[in-house]
């Protein structure tokens, strides 16, 4: 059985290595669809949708309308470090790709109690038409934590 839930923020960042627009500051509406599969519980529940909003919410407020900084971007890690503006400083670019497995991995260890639980999904849409993808079961969320 599978089930879904779409969240959303808004999140400033930037692609430091990127040779066209993606390297200025900007933002984006991010949209995420958490996917769980799993077995139901004796009442017919995989997940109850209001403890997954509740278990996911706290990851999206530490982003939402914050920058997220590669702690490579000696340019804008000075200019943050100056400021009180929101920012998340991260070890990684700030791609789709690579926020899918920052959050799917939070969201794995929010939700590891839940014992029925066998894989997660996370969609992040940083556009209304480009998306990435990442998906781990629980054996291999455990492997890297
Ligand atoms: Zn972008």
């Amino acid at each position: 059985m599978k089930i879904a839930k779409q969240f959303h923020w808004e999140m400033g960042h930037r692609l430091p290595f990127h040779k066209e627009l993606c390297a200025n500051i900007h933002g984006h509406s991010y949209r995420m669809w958490v996917e769980l599969e799993g077995g139901l519980d004796p009442n017919g529940m995989l997940l109850d949708y209001g403890i997954l909003k509740e278990k996911v919410k706290p990851i999206i407020d530490e982003i939402d309308h914050a920058f997220m900084c590669d702690e490579n971007d000696d340019v804008m890690k000075q200019f943050l470090a100056g400021s009180d503006f929101k920012h998340v400083m991260v070890s990684f670019t700030t791609t789709a790709e690579h926020i899918s497995e920052y959050l799917i991995r939070k969201i794995w260890f929010a939700l590891q109690g839940y014992t029925n639980l066998s894989r997660i999904t996370v969609r992040i849409h940083e556009t209304e038409t480009a998306m990435a993808e990442t998906s781990l079961t629980r054996e291999e969320f455990q492997k890297v934590v």
